[in-house]
């Protein structure tokens, strides 16, 4: 059979599929946007193929920020965000996809957005070849309540705001069909409020059972996929059980809200997000003063207690959380899977498997592991990331990255 697909051979390294705990020396083919053939090394007759050197690396699938904003322009205070004029936007969006895909995320799922198209376009141009980037699942802007995180309004002025403002059951409904008639693959919900702001905080849910299970049923109806901001114990129920699909923080879990978390396990995801504040306490440059007024070092002790818990009892994890605020720059996503062992008691291989495997598995678009068949989105990494977390954050150590077949940067 003859094909004019391109075809890539990644010889002489090893691979680690994401799924299995122990790394292989295998070569993998590629043909189109597929991985075709693994075999032992230097077993795979590819004479035709372009050759990639992978000795002294190691494959790995590309990685996923669950929690994505692509769109901040670099945050340095409350309403940056809905201060930035569209256009910008637009442009700030485009150049984080690049830095995505060159920091080996070939995967991002959005985690709300200041307007409603603006992941959308840059989700379109992306996938019709027109700019760089990585596979996009666009967010509406966070769905909240009147007063609920990101509802930045204030009487006295008319200020859009960065987010969609819903009270009761009908406005939620509204809000989602809008997004989908839009084109957003996401809704992110915000059922709880969060403690970087004076109200309201990260222990108070706004958010009402009602309209948590109309958005994500609505969500499930279209299509979408619902994911919450939840920090709050009762926020996180809400969330687990109106059914979501990505549950964010989940700080300050109790036993039921635990428990809740495990029976789901199967149908759901959660992302840590500890290292936002990894990013407050060591890189922020904020007073002491503003580190106590919001909590931090409490916030960090409660998402460690919850988020070890829930890997111990095998709930699938995921990577990001808030990068693109000014400490902790869109492309430095990568430092998460050395959170998830600093802080978390994760193995390396299970933070990376976070990175990659559980993160194609929450995108559901067939990548996020090395098999016959599988998309090719792949990263070679210089060493044994799988023995060391800190790697994969190391851009000089990524000496390939492919998405869909197709190499967007190679070192040499
Ligand atoms: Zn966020």
């Amino acid at each position: 059979m003859t094909t004019n697909a391109q075809r890539t051979i990644i010889r002489g390294g090893h691979v680690w599929s994401g799924r299995v705990d122990e790394r292989a020396e295998q070569d993998v083919l590629i043909e189109g946007d597929r991985i075709v053939a693994i075999g032992a090394r230097g077993q795979l007759a590819a004479d035709d193929a372009l050759e990639v050197d992978a000795k002294g690396a190691t494959l790995i699938p590309g990685m996923v920020d669950a929690h994505g904003h692509l769109s901040f322009p670099v945050v340095t205070y409350n309403t940056e965000i809905e201060d930035t004029p569209p256009e910008e936007s637009i442009l700030i969006t485009m150049h984080n996809a690049r830095k995505m895909l060159d920091a080996g995320f070939t995967g991002v799922i959005g985690a709300g957005s200041p307007r409603l198209r603006t992941e959308v376009v840059i989700r379109n141009e992306i996938d019709a070849g027109g700019i760089p980037g990585p596979r996009l699942m666009p967010s509406t802007p966070t769905l909240t309540t009147t007063g609920g995180l990101n509802d930045t309004g204030q009487l006295h002025q008319k200020r859009a705001v960065a987010a969609m403002v819903a009270d009761g059951v009908e406005e939620v409904r509204r809000a989602i069909r809008l997004g989908y008639r839009e084109g957003v693959d996401v809704v992110k919900i915000n059922i709880s409020g969060d403690d970087f702001f004076t109200r309201p905080h990260g222990r108070l849910t706004t958010m009402s059972l009602d309209e948590v299970r109309m958005a994500v049923d609505t969500c499930n109806e279209y299509g979408l996929k619902a994911v919450a901001h939840a920090r709050s114990a009762e926020s996180v129920k809400r969330a687990v059980r109106a059914g979501v699909h990505v549950l964010h923080h989940a700080d300050f879990c109790d036993e039921e809200a635990l428990d809740l978390i495990e029976e789901a396990k199967d149908r759901m995801f959660v992302t840590p997000t500890v290292g936002l504040y990894h990013g407050l306490l060591y890189n922020s440059g904020y007073p002491e003063s503003a580190l106590e007024k919001m909590m931090v070092r409490e916030a960090l002790a409660c998402n460690i207690a919850t988020h070890s818990e829930l890997r111990k009892r095998g709930v699938r994890m995921l990577i990001g959380g808030d990068y693109g605020v000014a400490f902790m720059p869109n492309g430095t996503n990568a430092k998460d899977v050395e959170n998830l062992v600093t802080y978390l008691g994760f193995t390396p291989v299970e933070a990376l498997r976070a990175a990659t495997y559980h993160g194609g598995l929450a995108m559901g678009l067939g990548a996020g592991e090395i098999c016959e068949g599988g998309l090719a989105d792949l990263v070679l990494v210089d060493g044994d990331p799988t023995a060391d977390a800190t790697l994969v954050a190391d851009q000089s150590k990524l000496r390939m990255v492919m998405k869909g077949g197709q190499i967007h940067r190679k070192a040499g």
